[in-house]
């Protein structure tokens, strides 16, 4: 065992942990458990632990389906919302292996780790500060979600009006718990809505800890009994949750994106990046952005990202530049959802950025106007595209870019298409309550 996998199981006795669960992730960002008893784990690390890889979506056929798991020992992190003092639980957060020990190109984590180290390889290592947001909601008396807001704060409110504050606290302390460190927390513009900002990570820490993240927010809700939800539009009409990203790159001279004497503090390197970013934002949207329902939150008016261009100051831009220096120049990218993969959603971003720096991409000038307020001839004029209108639209953006193809691999975006599509198919004979409303008495 290595000093570190050693350290783990130390760990489990001083805590007095029966059970780890080994966590991955499937293609479509649903975190999987399997739990062994405590004692199992030094086997674990030695010979990974083998499960049917058929029956996890997007990964093999019935004919290929044993994996194997191997956890990583820099995850390890005890549930403090499943333990007391006598007994805990932990989670160990695994890469998923073939038969023959070589990686799993479908598993998630995978696929990140091979547009990391190609980063790597340019000199490059990539931060990563996410800001989900996410609604809560009551339960009725019957304990099934609704999409009543549990409080009627608003943005940046406090006590008494913000109810959920105390939810909101608690999250925080388990996440400290299990190691995070979180930057800010806030009420969002919305009734009933939040966002917690994580100190920025290595992407595959940041992955990580998005993954873990959402599964802390859903179980300090539930023990609270209130419904958590990461759908990205859950009511029509007021803003939806997004998932904004800060990215920076460090190289050996530390933050490659800073650059003193340029207006915005940012380097070639940086905006390289970011027009790699804008050049195949239509592609990795499918990715950021992968549900019928992420794009009921694309929509001009509820500071959400529709257009594709960069921005100091404007929130209806893809990319907005905050007023940052020296070790914290960056930029944000602001379309992601949180019911994204953050593996996937990380790898599809990161290899357009890299893309840009090898082929000197330009992002053009920043757009300072309200972009929501342009004619068509006028965001012609500036060059600026809108991202896919439905998920449908994104999946053939996807499709057709090769860029953003490579960095998933092929394994990946065959399954990812297929699961697409096949939810765009079923959606697509389903009548709504809005076309009801429309039409049942107009025709
Ligand atoms: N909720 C908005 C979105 O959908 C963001 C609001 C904000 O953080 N200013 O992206
Ligand atoms: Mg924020
Ligand atoms: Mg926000
Ligand atoms: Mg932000």
């Amino acid at each position: 065992l290595s000093a570190e996998e050693q350290e783990v199981l130390d760990a489990i006795e001083t805590e007095n942990v029966d059970f780890v669960r080994l966590q991955f992730t499937d293609i479509t960002g649903t975190v999987k458990n399997v739990s062994i008893p405590a004692h199992q784990v030094e086997k674990a690390f030695e010979e990974g632990i083998w499960f049917d890889g058929s029956s996890i979506e997007g990964f093999v056929r019935i004919q290929e389906s044993d994996m194997r798991l191997e956890p990583d020992p820099s995850t390890f992190a005890v549930l403090p919302w499943r333990s007391n003092g006598n007994s805990a639980s932990a989670r160990l957060i695994c890469d998923v292996v073939n038969t023959d020990g070589t990686p799993f190109d479908g598993g998630p984590r995978q696929v990140l780790k091979r547009v990391l180290a190609r980063a790597e390889e340019m000199g490059y290592t990539v931060s990563i500060g996410p800001e989900p947001e996410f609604f809560l909601f009551e339960k009725d008396e019957e304990g099934n979600a609704t999409t009543i807001p549990h409080d009627s704060g608003g943005y940046f409110d406090l006590a008494p009006k913000d109810m959920a504050s105390d939810v909101r606290r608690e999250i925080i302390f388990t996440l400290e718990e299990m190691g995070f460190e979180i930057e800010a927390s806030h009420h969002e513009v919305a009734d009933g809505q939040h966002e917690i900002n994580f100190k920025y990570e290595d992407a595959l820490a940041a992955a990580d800890n998005i993954a873990t993240f959402r599964a802390v927010v859903r179980a300090v809700a539930e023990q609270n009994d209130i419904h958590a939800t990461f759908m990205p539009k859950p009511i029509s009409e007021i803003n939806g949750s997004g998932m904004h990203s800060h990215i920076s790159l460090f190289d050996e001279d530390g933050n490659a994106f800073d650059d003193p004497d340029d207006e915005f503090n940012l380097s070639e390197t940086a905006y390289q990046f970011m027009g790699g970013i804008l050049n195949h934002a239509e592609a990795f949207t499918a990715v950021t952005n992968p549900t019928v329902n992420s794009y009921k939150r694309l929509v001009p008016g509820y500071e959400a990202p529709v257009y594709v261009a960069w921005s100091d100051t404007n929130r209806s831009a893809l990319i907005r530049v905050p007023d940052a220096a020296g070790a914290s120049s960056r930029f944000e990218i602001r379309s992601p959802d949180p019911s994204c993969n953050p593996y996937l959603s990380l790898a599809a971003v990161i290899s357009a950025g890299l893309d840009g720096i090898e082929n000197d991409a330009d992002p053009g000038k920043p757009v300072r106007e309200d972009i929501y307020e342009f004619t068509d001839e006028k965001r012609e004029e500036y060059g600026i595209t809108t991202l896919p209108g439905s998920l449908d639209e994104a999946v053939d953006a996807l499709e057709e870019d090769d860029v953003i193809r490579e960095g998933l691999g092929e394994h990946v975006v065959e399954k990812f298409i297929e699961a697409k599509r096949a939810d765009y198919a079923d959606y697509r004979v389903f009548v709504s309550n809005w076309e009801k409303e429309k039409y049942l008495e107009k025709f």
